[in-house]
């Protein structure tokens, strides 16, 4: 009978994780579709991205954080390019994202002019102020602020010679404020609930560039999104003897901007929190996880090491340093111990279009939120 019941527990306890990898990879198809517009500046993108956790919190039960609203709201400057994104190069026309980006301070330009030839990859036309790069790979980002003068990057793949001639006509548009906010909640405490274990991730993503492309975040950050959520819908059922809490930070591409306008201002004592676990980047695992402060932290570090090697989870977790990284920097600064964790191995889309939910393997997630589940429990129970 006994061992009936473990296997019927095993089948149990598969199934529910099965289940909680279909819910992450529906969350992660969600994050990444049209409709949130990569979370970022136009489309309201990242607002969507915010209501649609915030809707996901309260189906599963959880609380505000410190009673108040699930967001903190802020806001900052931005540039962001809701319009034209034309160029055509020696007569052949790019396609946004695949063969070209724009700088992300870029200004508005529409012209047809010549390149001259700076070094092996640069081309410049002073008059229009514009500055074409060749690349190897194309990297996006967000800036806060307007350049006087439109860069160009190019996949060097793309041209079969020198760029000689250019017609281009970007549009930027500058948002001198910005509202965005964090999304907080948290499951509290049967026995210690002002001993805090919070677990943060980033829900916004680099947004749209023009009217046609946008850039998905399926493994940045659409799937620490998911398993925040997984774990979040997960502690909502058990609750544990402290309060455990999750902040999805907005503005983290623009700069962690949303992590350090919460230690500014922060909902809760900081120095109740007991660990925060940051996850940035969960969506491979082939080669295990690097963990940013396991030098800064080697007690959480090893515990989490021991947990991992009992478990046989995940084939290697790396140990770093301290790094400026993702959103746990600003709590590390202000004393809160924090570990940030990210995965990897496998795909090697990052800040580009490639990084998409189809190619995202989602390798290791159910060995991963078993390893933070059980780390957890050991965290509050020594
Ligand atoms: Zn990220």
């Amino acid at each position: 009978m006994k061992i009936k019941l473990t296997l019927l527990f095993c089948l149990i306890a598969n199934l529910v994780f099965a289940q909680d990898s279909i819910f992450a990879r529906r969350i992660v198809d969600t994050l990444t579709s049209r409709y949130f517009w990569g979370r970022g500046y136009t489309n309201n993108g990242m607002g969507k991205a915010a209501h649609f956790i915030t809707s996901e919190f309260k189906s599963f039960g959880l609380q505000p954080m410190a009673g108040k609203s699930f967001t903190q709201e802020f806001e900052f400057p931005v540039n962001a390019f809701p319009g034209k994104m034309q160029v055509s190069i020696n007569g052949k026309a790019l396609a946004p994202g695949r063969d070209f980006i724009v700088g992300p301070e870029s200004k508005s330009v529409k012209a047809a002019c010549n390149l001259v030839q700076r070094d092996s990859v640069t081309y410049v036309n002073a008059e229009s102020k514009i500055i074409l790069v060749l690349k190897d790979k194309l990297t996006w980002s967000v800036a806060k602020q307007v350049a006087d003068y439109t860069l160009i990057q190019v996949d060097k793949k793309v041209l079969r010679e020198p760029p000689a001639a250019i017609n281009l006509n970007i549009e930027n548009k500058f948002i001198s404020d910005f509202k965005t906010g964090n999304i907080c909640a948290w499951v509290k405490g049967t026995v210690k609930p002002d001993s805090i274990v919070v677990f943060t991730g980033h829900h916004d993503h680099l947004g749209g560039m023009g009217s046609d492309t946008y850039f998905p975040g399926a493994n940045d950050n659409a799937s620490g999104m998911a398993m925040l959520l997984s774990l979040a819908k997960y502690y909502a059922a058990h609750p544990q003897p402290y309060t455990v809490a999750f902040i999805c930070f907005a503005g983290e591409e623009a700069g962690i901007l949303g992590s350090k306008y919460f230690t500014e201002h922060p909902l809760i004592p900081l120095s109740n929190i007991k660990l925060l676990i940051n996850m940035d980047i969960m969506g491979t695992g082939n080669d295990g996880i690097t963990v940013v402060n396991a030098t800064v932290y080697p007690k959480y570090f090893d515990l989490l090491k021991q947990v991992n090697a009992r478990g046989n989870y995940l084939v290697k977790i790396n140990p770093r340093g301290k790094a400026a990284n993702s959103d746990h920097y600003w709590f590390t600064e202000k004393g809160v111990p924090a570990l940030f964790m990210y995965t990897m191995g496998g795909i090697k889309a990052y800040h580009d279009v490639f990084d998409i939910s189809k190619t995202l393997p989602l390798t290791e997630f159910r060995n991963l939120f078993k390893l933070l589940v059980q780390f957890n429990a050991e965290l509050q129970n020594p």
